[in-house]
């Protein structure tokens, strides 16, 4: 299969935290340092507390510092 997010060819997947996903064990790494990973992980649990199981997830953001919404900043 195909990582989702970088498009590299591994046999070894993860879903997102931050949406639905399938990505490399490189990319999920990646994630788990972005800042947003932790209110990420929390959005899910609270879903599935909820009985969503199907959560999409809060989004990734663009770039490993940005929010998904950037209000007020150029
Ligand atoms: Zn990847």
């Amino acid at each position: 299969m195909r990582c989702d997010r970088c498009g590299k060819n591994t046999n070894d997947f993860s879903v997102s935290m931050f949406n639905t996903e399938h990505i490399c064990v490189e990319c999920k790494e990646a994630e788990k340092k972005h800042p947003l990973y932790e209110e990420a992980r929390k959005a899910e649990f609270e879903a599935v507390l909820k009985g969503d199981n199907n959560f999409p997830g809060i989004g990734y953001p663009k770039n490993d510092t940005g929010r998904t919404t950037e209000i007020g900043e150029s």
